[in-house]
């Protein structure tokens, strides 16, 4: 197992395939227009198997496919089956905006894809075509309901904003039990891309509890043992579950084994950190695999990222970004490095 310079070892792998989206939620791409990366620089779908291959030969076990929106990529079933062949993968996942779900579902289980995350922030049409610039809520829904029928164990994912989306709580736990799914409410994060943050809008874990809670009764921590995963989890008094992610107001960075690679092959140890190290051009100029292990331990045993806590020690804490140093390097997007 390797470790960093917390102890923390390298366990799970966000992998982005692709950064282009077709939605354009306003807590990650509000702009009008984007610096995306050149076509030429995208792994083929064998230069990221090789590559997961080597990080699974080091100790990570779990992986979860994210853009972008990754059903954007063409014929990502193909990537699921290569990755479902690798023995080291306990736990394949993928975290989509449900919008292209409906006709892949049934083709990605068949791949051997674990289970599905679908980001679900409203359950309301017109409040989605606000927040995410589209009218195609109900491909979301039906995404949702395909991906239960097909047999994925499922989450849904729902960014709460005050004054935006934060009436929706009780409405959203009782979509989720309908649909057989757990709901993870995540805070507003002030990442990359998050041009519009701002601190009165993030709706903080204390607040989310106390308003189920004063629908449902008491509401207990639920322990899994899983200290990595990012998401508290919580059991109302009917035996419901839910998760909170409260990255903002209270991160978990010391127990985090998460890392990402963009679709251009670049390695980011955290979801704020300032550079990541490239892997495209070794693969592409005749690396070893052996090589390639050499670089990804040698920078995880380096590794003293802590970037939520360090944004919470901020005095005054503003977007990470402007739209200026987005334009500079978009790699500093959420949508390129794989929220
Ligand atoms: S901020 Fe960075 S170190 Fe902290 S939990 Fe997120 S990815 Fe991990």
């Amino acid at each position: 197992m390797i470790v960093d310079r917390f102890q923390r070892p390298l366990g799970s792998l966000r992998v982005s395939v692709t950064d282009r989206c077709n939605l354009r939620c306003r807590y990650c791409m509000p702009e009008q227009e984007y610096v995306w990366l050149p076509k030429e620089s995208i792994l083929t779908f064998e230069e990221i198997s090789r590559l997961v291959s080597v990080f699974t030969s080091l100790g990570v076990e779990k992986v979860r496919l994210t853009g972008g929106e990754p059903l954007l990529r063409h014929d990502l079933p193909t990537l699921t089956r290569m990755l479902a062949a690798n023995s080291g993968i306990r736990d394949l996942a993928l975290t989509t905006n449900g919008l292209l779900l409906a006709k892949q579902a049934d083709a990605l289980k068949q791949a051997g894809l674990g289970r599905v995350t679908v980001s679900l922030d409203t359950l309301r049409p017109d409040r989605m075509r606000e927040l995410a610039r589209t009218d195609r809520h109900a491909d979301v829904i039906a995404g949702i309901e395909a991906a239960r029928m097909a047999g994925f164990p499922l989450k849904l994912n729902t960014v709460v904003i005050r004054g935006v989306n934060d009436d929706e709580l009780v409405d959203v736990i009782g979509f989720a039990r309908i649909h057989q799914a757990e709901v993870r409410f995540i805070e507003y994060m002030d990442v990359g891309g998050a041009t519009g943050w701002s601190a009165e809008q993030v709706v903080s874990q204390r607040e989310i509890i106390e308003v189920l809670s004063a629908r449902y009764g008491p509401i207990t921590p639920v322990t899994t043992g899983d200290l990595s995963a990012p998401a508290e989890r919580f059991r109302m008094p009917d035996g419901v579950t839910f998760g909170i992610v409260a990255s903002t107001t209270a991160p978990f960075c010391r127990s985090c084994d998460r890392s990402r690679l963009t679709a251009d092959g670049t390695w980011f140890l955290c979801l704020y950190a300032e550079r990541g190290t490239d892997f495209r051009e070794p693969l592409r100029h005749g690396a070893t695999d052996a090589a390639l292990a050499d670089l990804i331990a040698s920078t995880w045993r380096g590794r003293t990222d802590r970037g939520a806590e360090a944004r919470l020690g901020l005095v005054t804490r503003t977007p990470l970004y402007q739209v200026d140093g987005l334009r500079a390097d978009p790699h500093r997007e959420m949508h390129t490095r794989g929220g």
